[in-house]
């Protein structure tokens, strides 16, 4: 029997959307979102278990799931042998520290013989040890940010994305200690063809994120500007360079990466570039 690969994804939570969908920009149909635990692509040997997050690193680890996606900070804390096969950028947060707003901050220090709730108590304990700081970890599944209005903690470590949690619950960030995103991870040691299928998913993740990044662009310019215009551009390979049917004139298209973009268009329309267009890319394979 040929095989499959079998991954891992939240079944529904701040993870699903973007997982969803980059298998779908990768060209991988699978059904979601009707109530089952998994469902086989039509075009792609894999097959999708719909899972709660936290569970999804044991399954990695068991050999129940080939592959998974979850926040790097579950995969961390799960202590799980598994190997982070790619970063995804999507579903970034940070673990915080934070304290109550009318309290004063002098550093980590201040959290010397104190109480701290989390659900996180691998990844604070390994940043209190590096600061040497002893302190009490009090492990709570949930709603964190309320220990402290109840006496149960005078701190508490937990994911912020935007501190509007923190806010409402009369809290302050004070100490960044972990920063998180969505990655895919994998069960070490892989047979080989499901080794060449992750190799397989993996060109395609990286065409998709490619793309992402870039965008396509066309201008057209004065061809005594070429020249400085060009070394803006440098394109994949080098620009492509036509004439326009004004004399004197040329059309250039290349490729520019999104960071860089802001930067260099003045650049560009100071050289004397017009009519710029800026196109998304759907794929993009070096
Ligand atoms: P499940 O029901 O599957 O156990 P959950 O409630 O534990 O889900 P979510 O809140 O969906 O988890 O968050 C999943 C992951 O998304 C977190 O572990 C973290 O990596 C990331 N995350 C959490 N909060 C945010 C946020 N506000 N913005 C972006 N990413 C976040
Ligand atoms: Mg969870």
């Amino acid at each position: 029997m040929s095989s499959i690969l079998r991954i891992a994804l939240q079944k529904s939570g701040r993870l699903s959307e973007d997982s969803y969908q980059l298998f779908k920009e990768c060209g991988i149909r699978f059904d979601y979102g009707t109530g089952k635990l998994k469902s086989v692509s039509s075009n792609f040997p894999a097959e999708f278990l719909f899972l709660r997050d936290d569970d999804i690193p044991g399954y990695v680890e068991d050999g129940v799931a080939d592959l998974g996606i979850v926040g790097e900070n579950v995969a961390v804390e799960s202590a799980r042998n598994i190997d982070t096969v790619h970063r995804l950028g999507f579903s970034k947060c940070r673990l915080s520290l934070a304290i109550p707003r009318g309290n004063e901050w002098n550093g980590i220090q201040d959290l010397s013989g104190k109480n701290i709730a989390t659900s996180y108590p691998l990844i604070l304990g390994n940043y209190l040890r590096e600061q040497n700081i002893s302190a009490d970890i009090h492990v709570i599944s949930g709603s964190v940010e309320i220990a402290p209005g109840i006496g149960l903690a005078e701190a508490i470590c937990d994911i912020v994305s935007s501190g509007s949690t923190l806010l409402s619950n009369g809290l302050k960030e004070v100490e960044v200690i972990f920063r998180s995103e969505a990655i895919l991870i994998a069960r070490p040691t892989l047979e080989t063809e499901k080794q060449s299928l992750l190799d397989k998913l993996l060109f395609r993740i990286k065409a998709v994120q490619a793309a992402k990044n870039n965008k396509y662009i066309v201008l057209n310019a004065p061809n005594a500007a070429l020249d400085q215009i060009k070394s803006l551009l440098p394109g994949m390979k080098s620009p492509t360079v036509t004439p326009l049917a004004t004399e004197g004139w040329s059309s250039v298209h290349s490729v520019i990466n999104e960071n860089d973009f802001w930067e260099n268009i003045e650049a560009i329309r100071s050289a004397g570039a017009q009519g710029i267009l800026v196109i998304p890319i759907e794929k993009m394979i070096y």
